[in-house]
């Protein structure tokens, strides 16, 4: 089995990639998503969020209510640092856990790991990746993006790009770059590219 990292800064559009990936017969295992699945009811980092933050960030349903969570870890860096105590941990271990799985079930497989801060959390030593792959576009264009596409009012965007490590750190730390500052063909034939400089499918 093969292990690639996926990575890029916000609104670079590795969702997008990992969209293009997956229908070239790639698995994606997307770190955001496990790291929503964790903190399902019934999982350990749940039980432990709601012990410590207490039934205010328990929405109706009996999920948790990420909204009333964001209000208060942002206003308190020992609560995002307690957070990030329990998440962090669960998500990693979901990640190995799957990566075990995939590599006794599918043996042939091409895995993409697509994690947001892979290079920073020196995630890429971690899950054993033997390349780092970056999307990559100029941080305005990024912002025009996030703005046209996801509703955010322009002076968020552009603090949550700025809020991001450095695109030039990123960059460094890449084996393969995936520039997405074209149209969605040009993504695509980018992705190929890259496809074929791994010699992967
Ligand atoms: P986040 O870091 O917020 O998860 P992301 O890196 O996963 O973002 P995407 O969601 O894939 O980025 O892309 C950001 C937005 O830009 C999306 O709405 C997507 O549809 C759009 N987008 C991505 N690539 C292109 C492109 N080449 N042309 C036009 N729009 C694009």
């Amino acid at each position: 089995m093969r292990i690639i990292g996926l990575t890029g800064g916000i609104g670079s559009g590795k969702s997008t990639v990992e969209a293009i990936l997956a229908r070239r017969g790639a698995v994606v295992i997307d770190a955001d998503r496990v790291a929503r699945e964790v903190v399902e009811p019934g999982k350990e980092a749940y039980r432990r969020i709601v012990e410590h933050f207490g039934t205010a960030v328990v929405g109706e349903g009996g999920e948790l209510d990420r909204a009333a969570i964001a209000r208060v870890v942002f206003a308190d860096r020992d609560e995002l640092r307690f957070l990030n105590s329990v998440t962090h941990p669960a998500v990693g271990e979901a990640i190995l856990e799957r990566l075990g799985e995939l590599s006794r079930t599918r043996p042939d497989a091409v895995v993409f790991l697509s994690v947001p801060l892979l290079v920073e959390t020196g995630g890429a030593e971690r899950y054993g990746t033997e390349a780092v792959v970056v999307v990559d576009v100029p941080p305005e264009l990024a912002v025009q993006r996030l703005v046209e596409s996801r509703g955010m009012t322009r002076e968020d965007a552009k603090a949550r790009v700025a809020a991001q490590a450095p695109r030039a750190d990123r960059l460094r730390a890449a084996d393969h770059v995936i520039d997405n500052s074209g149209n969605l063909s040009a993504l695509e034939r980018e992705v190929d590219r890259v496809l074929a400089a791994l010699g992967a499918l």
